[in-house]
């Protein structure tokens, strides 16, 4: 697993992730609300109790990117060139970029 992951799981599952609410907490912002849904931004609320992302289908895109990335290991694994496809979905981050 890439670093860069195993340090994010490890900050999701100890909560240390820059929510808005530890982004508070660390003073570096002032605000901990969510921008959807203006409940305070913890980082369980972010990855997975955000009721305007739920009725987004955010969470359901998420799940969906990451069963597409363990099928594509699996497919490169078993010497398969063929990926599944992709649904892309375009969402706007708070800043207004698209991700
Ligand atoms: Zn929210």
């Amino acid at each position: 697993m890439a670093p860069l992951r195993i340090s994010f799981l490890i900050r999701s599952v100890y909560g240390f992730l820059p929510s808005n609410a530890n982004l508070v907490r660390w003073g570096k912002k002032e605000d901990p609300t969510c921008p959807l849904c203006q409940c305070k931004q913890t980082t369980e609320h972010v990855l997975s109790s955000c009721k305007i992302a739920l009725s987004h289908g955010r969470y359901t895109w998420r799940h969906n990117r990451d069963l597409q990335e363990l099928a594509a290991i699996i497919s490169s694994a078993k010497g398969e060139t063929t990926l599944p496809k992709t649904n892309a979905l375009i969402f706007k981050t708070e800043r207004g970029a698209k991700s």
